[in-house]
């Protein structure tokens, strides 16, 4: 189809797109309620619109699909969503059950092109970046899927992806899973993980208020060189500068992910490090032990190293928790998403 997909445009170039066919302000707000709020993703359904508009609309634009693959449940209530873009790539998003809500963790690209050492999609490579439309229909799809009663309350731009190697697209996208007219999330319920991209890490700051999350994983940049290799352009002092100067949504901390490797960054010593690192920082720590995926040499550290590194930075006066593995079983725990790429750019090869 080649009119535009309105899926990808901001509450606001709606507005405009529809001025230029001489459309009034309120009819954007009423396109997107029928498409957000209320899952009709033909204009012909929306039939508070003439049918002339209906018509028109469809003459000039068009709603695209984000196709929901599968649905796998792991035994702890986790669910990884494989949905399969209009290319026929395919990425993932997860939706993790908390108390009384749920948490989604989305993808903002289709393989990651930053090449940390520890994660499977890094091993993939980078496909292409998702469009707006293309982030935000995984909340759309799956708000429209989880059980009565229930509802997701955070959104997390942990999925496959560098969502600061996207910064257009999801700075687009935050805006329409904030707009009131579209998903109504407010800003303190959304955070966006990076891997270290300073510049872009001070541009999110000025552009936007969300919640901002930072895989730190090591605590000195010979080991974090080796981990995460944009280290080697944005080192750690430039990262905490960065993180010094984040404004966040009123009393919220930024969350410092650390993934725990065996014998790699794991010990008591690297735990006093990375404190004295971030002191000062208004932070806390998400510790995850390294989840283990088919052919990585890397390994997880036993519960009781866990537990010592974690005590080092509570005695340092932070809060830390380990972040228990969830769904793992069905390869949807942090660091295992793989979009199953291969297979489905194979397809649509064939
Ligand atoms: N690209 C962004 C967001 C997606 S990665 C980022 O790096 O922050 C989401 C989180 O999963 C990151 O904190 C990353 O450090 C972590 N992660 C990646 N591979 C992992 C693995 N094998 N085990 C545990 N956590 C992993
Ligand atoms: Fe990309 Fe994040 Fe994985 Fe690094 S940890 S390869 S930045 S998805």
């Amino acid at each position: 189809m080649h009119t535009t997909d309105i899926r990808h445009m901001t509450p606001s170039e709606l507005v405009c797109f529809l001025a230029g066919l001489g459309k009034e302000t309120y009819r954007a707000g009423q396109i997107t309620r029928w498409m957000y709020q209320r899952g009709v993703r033909t204009f012909d359904g929306m039939t508070n619109l003439s049918k002339h508009f209906r018509e028109e609309l469809a003459s000039v634009a068009h709603i695209g699909v984000l196709r929901i693959d599968r649905i796998l449940e792991s035994k702890d209530g986790t669910k990884k969503i494989l949905f399969i873009l209009e290319d026929g790539l395919a990425v993932e998003s997860v939706l993790i059950r908390e108390r009384n809500h749920w948490t989604l963790c989305v993808s903002t690209q289709a393989g990651c092109g930053m090449g940390c050492a520890f994660c499977l999609t890094g091993a993939f490579g980078f496909k292409r970046n998702l469009l707006p439309g293309e982030i935000v229909d995984q909340i759309a799809m799956l708000k429209f899927s989880i059980p009565e009663g229930s509802d997701i309350l955070n959104i997390v731009m942990m999925g496959m992806g560098e969502p600061l190697a996207n910064y257009e697209n999801t700075l687009k996208a935050v805006a329409i899973i904030t707009g009131d007219t579209c998903l109504g999330f407010s800003k303190r319920r959304i955070t966006v993980s990076t891997c270290g991209i300073v510049p872009m890490i001070g541009r999110l700051s000025k552009d936007t208020e969300v919640n901002l999350a930072v895989s730190l994983n090591a605590a000195d940049n010979t080991t974090r060189s080796m981990l995460v290799p944009v280290n080697r352009t944005y080192p750690l002092e430039m990262l905490i500068d960065a993180c010094r100067d984040y404004r966040m949504p009123r009393r919220r901390r930024i969350t410092f992910e650390y993934v725990l490797i065996d014998g790699v960054n794991d010990s008591e010593y690297d735990a006093r490090k990375l404190s004295a690192l971030v002191a000062g920082v208004n932070c806390k720590f998400n510790l995850i032990p390294f989840n283990e995926f088919q052919d990585s040499s890397f390994k997880t550290p036993p519960g009781e190293r866990v537990q010592s590194f974690r005590r080092v930075l509570v005695s340092h006066h932070f809060t830390a928790v380990v972040r228990m593995s969830k769904g793992g079983d069905i390869m949807a725990a942090c660091g295992q998403l793989s979009g199953q790429l291969e297979d489905h750019t194979a397809k649509t090869i064939t």
